[in-house]
């Protein structure tokens, strides 16, 4: 049976139309159905998605995998910079876009009409802190742009993400779930739990499809983090690689949600292709990969380099932010509503970091 067709196109209602002409047929016959595919998934050529921050850590990877699901032409990266090496190197279109010009923006939502949008561009934790007024224009006013223009362009759906620095003091710590006390007392954070009863409002008030994922910490191979503070997490792999020690930022003890990218975007696009009716939050969804501290990082690092020491530096202002964030996130809704399930764990993705950076680093 044909469960779902996923539409974006006209060229997509005729081949519905074909499929139920092929339903039909096998329904008034005795011709044998359950060979046809339980998922047809039928992503059209003229489905734009439009990346705006794609330069960044989750940008750079994001582009690459929707490129390989809906094609390089489908895909429009965009950023404030010109593009980095990966995307660079990729084929498929690129445009320079502030989110914060509306002119220029406007200008590519008109040149493109996308189907989808993806904004990605933000200020992080730890550089919000040292450009608090800068942070929050861009974290808000680069949204209310984003949400305004879908609504006018008939944007089919839109991501924006969240982050678990919605969370504050006192938040529960442990398992933090969906639904409790926020008192966020980051710039970054406040502006994220902002955003996200935006998005939500957006949803109520004029139907906008707004998807959203509170990430965790992420931890990748392929790009740099831009300035947030779990970075060490990252910043640890290419040390120990490079001089076999590290002086992480944060206490040994600190532990934090983390998650490895390749979880991360398979999240993301998981999200963004469920049904409609199956995501119940239009705020963001908790999603949780894995906890550790900087010490038990170490430990799994030193199985592979052992060698490997790291020293904790003490008197970090990012240490403040670790400590008024969860140390592990209940995400049971995402689990629930589309099925999410991680699959990375703390040794699968050590091993994964270290195997790809050694031809890098
Ligand atoms: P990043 O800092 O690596 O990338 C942000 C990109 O936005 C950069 O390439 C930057 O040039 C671009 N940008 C900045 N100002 C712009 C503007 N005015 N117009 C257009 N582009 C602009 O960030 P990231 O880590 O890729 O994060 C992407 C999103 O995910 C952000 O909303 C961030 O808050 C969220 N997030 C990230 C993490 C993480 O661990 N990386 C965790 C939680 C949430």
């Amino acid at each position: 049976m044909v469960e779902e067709v996923v539409k974006c196109c006209k060229c997509c209602k005729v081949i519905e139309i074909l499929l139920g002409f092929f339903q039909t047929f096998t329904t008034l016959t005795t011709f044998p159905t359950n060979f046809l595919p339980l998922r047809f998934t039928w992503n059209c050529m003229s489905e734009k998605i439009l990346v705006i921050g794609a330069n960044g850590q989750i940008g750079t990877e994001l582009v690459a995998a929707l490129r390989g699901i809906y094609g390089s032409e489908a895909v429009i990266a965009s950023d404030l910079k010109s593009p980095v090496y990966a995307l660079k190197k990729s084929s498929g279109p690129y445009e320079i876009v502030n989110v914060l010009d509306k002119d220029n923006l406007h200008h590519i939502f008109e040149k493109y009409n996308p189907t989808q949008v993806y904004l990605l561009a933000a200020i992080l934790s730890a550089v919000g802190e040292q450009k608090p007024k800068v942070a929050w224009d861009l974290n808000m006013t680069g949204l209310l742009h984003v949400l305004d223009f879908s609504v006018e362009f008939k944007v089919e759906k839109v991501f924006w993400p969240s982050s678990i620095a919605v969370f504050g003091p006192h938040s529960p710590q442990h398992e933090t779930p969906q639904y409790c006390v926020m008192d966020p007392n980051t710039v970054y954070g406040f502006s994220k739990l902002a955003g996200e009863r935006w998005c939500e409002y957006y949803f109520t008030k004029y139907g906008l499809d707004v998807r959203s994922l509170r990430y965790p910490g992420l931890i990748g191979w392929r790009a740099n983090p831009g300035g947030g503070t779990t970075d060490y997490a990252v910043h640890i792999f290419h040390q120990a690689l490079k001089t076999g020690n590290y002086e992480s930022f944060l206490s040994a003890d600190t532990a934090l949600p983390m998650m490895y990218m390749d979880d991360a975007i398979r999240a993301t696009i998981t999200l963004m292709n469920a049904p409609a009716d199956e995501v119940t939050i239009r705020s963001a969804y908790n999603l949780a990969g894995i906890s550790f501290t900087p010490a038990q990082l170490a430990d799994e690092i030193k199985k592979h380099i052992p060698g490997f020491e790291i020293t904790y530096a003490g008197n970090d202002p990012r240490q403040a932010i670790a400590d008024s964030w969860p140390k592990s996130i209940d995400d049971s809704y995402a689990q629930k509503d589309w099925g999410w399930k991680q699959e990375y764990d703390l040794p699968k993705m050590v091993e994964d970091m270290l195997v790809n950076l050694q031809d890098i680093v």
